[in-house]
C-alpha cells in the first residue's frame, strides 16, 4: 500500500508546465550517497547554469577529465544502468536523477561529482525530486523548445518493444512480465509534473535476490541492499520489511527509467508511447533512432513564430559527436 509519506509529495509545488520556459536552480547545493556499484561515498554539487546550455556532468575525482553534455549521444554503457561519458571517465546510474531533472523542467545545470556512479539514494527519483524542489527553481527567460511526434514508429528487439504514435499529451503505457516472480504489470502513465511526482517518483528499483548475490560475487551492487530497491526472492515475495510502496511499483519504476532515459533527447517529447518489456539498452537505441530519422519528429521552438524539423540546435558537446547533429 501507498504509505501517507508518500501520498503527501503530490502536494510538493512545481513551477510552470513542461512546455513553457527553461530552468535552471536557484542556488548551488551539494548531496552525498553511496553509490550503488561501488558502496563508496559520492559527492554531488549542483550548480545554477544559464539558459540553452544543458546539463553537464564533471568528474572531480579524475585529473584531465572532460566535461560530458547529458545527451543521447554520449552514452557510453546501458547495461544495468544508463553511463554517460567521453575519453574514457564516465557517470553512472543518471537515469534516477535525469527523470527528476527532466520532469520537474531542469534542463540546465552543472553536476560536479567526484565518482563514477551517482548516490543511489533510496533506488527512486524522490529523494531528488525532494532536493530540486527543496533548493528552488529559477525560471529562466528562454523558451522550452519540446518535440512532437510527428509519425508513428516502432522499434523491436526480440521480445521488448516501443511503440510511438502523436498524441497532444506525453503518455507512457508501459508493460512488464517477468514470470515466475513478478507477474504481468501495466500501467499507463500520463505526464504531468504533479502525475510525476505522485505516481512515478518513488518507486524503487527492483531485483531478484538470486541477482543482487550473483552481482555481488562479480564486484558489482556492492552498496545494494534493502534499503535502495525492492528484492524479490525466487518464489515471488517481497523481502523488504515495508513492503511495496504500490502494488505495481516494479512497472512504475520501469516507467521511471524511460522518463529518464528519454530526458536524455534534451528536450521534452510528447507522444504516446507503448512499451513492452524495454530497458535501458533498448530505450537508448529508440531515442538515439528517432532523433536521426528524419520526419519522425518536429522540434517545437515556442521563441520562434514557425517550428522546425528536428534540429541541432540542442547543446551539445563540441566536436565530440558530429554524427549527432545530422
Ligand atoms: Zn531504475
Amino acid at each position: 500500500m501507498m504509505s501517507d509519506d508518500f501520498r503527501g509529495l503530490a502536494q510538493i509545488r512545481t513551477v510552470g508546465k513542461m512546455h513553457n520556459h527553461q530552468k535552471t536552480l536557484r542556488q548551488k547545493i551539494q548531496i552525498s550517497g553511496r553509490g550503488l556499484h561501488t558502496n563508496k561515498q559520492i559527492d554531488m554539487v549542483l550548480t545554477p547554469r544559464p539558459e540553452n546550455t544543458g546539463v553537464w556532468f564533471q568528474r572531480t575525482d579524475s585529473p584531465g577529465a572532460r566535461p560530458v553534455l547529458a545527451c543521447g549521444a554520449n552514452v557510453s554503457d546501458t547495461s544495468l544502468a544508463t553511463t554517460i561519458g567521453v575519453g574514457g571517465e564516465s557517470v553512472s546510474t543518471v537515469e534516477h536523477f535525469m527523470a527528476a531533472l527532466g520532469c520537474l523542467g531542469v534542463g540546465n545545470l552543472q553536476v560536479d561529482i567526484n565518482g563514477p556512479e551517482t548516490p543511489v539514494l533510496d533506488g527512486s527519483a524522490l529523494p531528488w525530486v525532494e532536493l530540486l524542489s527543496n533548493a528552488g527553481l529559477r525560471t529562466l527567460n528562454a523558451a522550452r523548445p519540446y518535440f512532437q511526434v510527428r509519425r508513428p514508429f516502432e522499434l523491436k528487439d526480440g521480445d521488448k518493444s516501443i511503440f510511438m504514435e502523436p498524441s497532444s499529451e506525453t503518455i507512457v503505457d508501459f508493460t512488464i512480465d517477468f514470470p515466475g516472480y513478478i507477474s504481468n504489470q501495466r500501467r499507463a502513465f500520463t505526464f504531468t509534473e504533479n502525475n510525476f511526482v505522485a505516481e512515478i517518483a518513488s518507486a524503487r528499483t527492483f531485483c531478484l535476490l538470486s541477482e543482487v548475490e550473483k552481482m555481488q560475487s562479480l564486484g558489482k551492487a556492492l552498496g545494494g541492499g534493502l534499503d535502495n530497491a525492492v528484492v524479490i526472492s525466487g518464489d515471488g515475495s517481497v523481502l523488504n520489511q515495508e513492503g511495496l510502496r504500490f502494488p505495481d511499483e516494479c512497472v512504475r519504476h520501469k516507467i521511471l527509467d524511460f522518463l529518464g532515459d528519454m530526458t536524455l533527447a534534451q528536450a521534452p517529447v510528447i507522444g504516446r508511447f507503448t512499451v513492452e518489456k524495454s530497458g535501458h539498452s533498448l530505450n537508448q537505441s529508440f531515442l538515439a533512432t528517432i532523433l536521426r530519422a528524419p520526419g519522425l519528429l518536429e522540434l517545437v521552438d515556442p521563441a520562434k513564430s514557425a517550428p522546425e524539423p528536428y534540429l541541432p540546435r540542442l547543446a551539445q558537446s563540441p566536436g565530440l559527436n558530429p554524427a549527432w547533429a545530422n
